[in-house]
């Protein structure tokens, strides 16, 4: 994706905090991402990563800092809960379908009953993303009779009918058996080259490597750390990060 360097950023935090009780889990977070960009946040387990992400999708409060998506301050206590969902999208480790609708119906539900979009309109579109993430057969399957990697596929699908403006990812090949992984990560890709803007939390290095535009870092609650990824593995400078690299490259 090329981007321009000057364009305001779809996405800023700025600040953050969050503390669970006494525990600051997030201290102090800013990062910029711009329309387009594939961000991926890499980091030791229980550094914050998917707080960070839980964060931008509203589900945790913030105690300090502020979070824009577009013109939505997310950060606002008055905030338009389905505005921000309609903006921002996110893809679990567990894929949360219904077990007792269709995946034609787990697609499809969010855009008819929260957004109160035309089921004829929002079931074509989901029919074309089935098949985008090469499940064009499965409509009227129920989640059950699927892989895990195609469970997964189908709530990508879930998000993207959704027509948010960012993506988040949070771990979602973790749960999934080897053989799995990669059908997934393809997903992801198409989703990160049709031009979506999308934020990762992953354990997947080398895709990390070869699909995100800028990478970074969390250590404890900060960022330690960010760059693109060439210059991200190649000259990570603070020894946190050199360490976390040396145990999972
Ligand atoms: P990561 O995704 O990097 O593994 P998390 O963002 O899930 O890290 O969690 C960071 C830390 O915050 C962990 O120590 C975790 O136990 C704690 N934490 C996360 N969510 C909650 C919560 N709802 N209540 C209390 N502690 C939490
Ligand atoms: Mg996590």
């Amino acid at each position: 994706m090329t981007i321009s360097p000057n364009s305001q950023p779809l996405i800023s935090l700025r600040g953050v905090h969050k503390s669970f009780g006494a525990f600051e889990v997030l201290r102090g977070i800013d990062m910029d991402i711009r329309k387009g960009e594939v961000v991926a946040i890499i980091g030791p387990s229980g550094s914050g990563k998917s707080t960070i992400l839980r964060t931008i999708n509203g589900l945790t409060p913030v105690n300090k800092g502020t979070i824009k998506v577009g013109d939505i301050t997310v950060s606002d206590p008055e905030l338009d809960q389905v505005k921000l969902r309609h903006r921002v999208g996110m893809v679990f480790q567990q894929y949360n379908l219904f077990p007792h609708k269709t995946v034609l119906e787990n697609v499809a539900m969010a855009p008819i009953q929260v957004l109160k979009q035309p089921r004829r309109e929002v079931e074509d579109r989901a029919q074309k993303l089935l098949a985008d993430m090469r499940l064009p057969d499965k409509a009227n399957s129920y989640p059950g009779e699927l892989s895990g990697g195609q469970q997964q596929r189908v709530a990508i699908a879930r998000a993207l009918c959704m027509e948010p403006e960012v993506i988040l990812f949070d771990e979602v090949t973790a749960a999934l058996d080897p053989e799995m992984v990669k059908e997934v990560l393809s997903a992801v890709r198409k989703v990160a080259e049709d031009g979506m803007t999308c934020i990762l939390v992953t354990h997947e290095m080398g895709f990390a490597r070869e699909a995100a535009d800028h990478v970074y870092f969390t250590d404890k609650g900060v960022i330690v750390e960010h760059a693109p990824p060439a210059e991200f593995f190649s000259q990570a400078s603070d020894p946190r990060t050199a360490e976390f690299l040396s145990k999972v490259l």
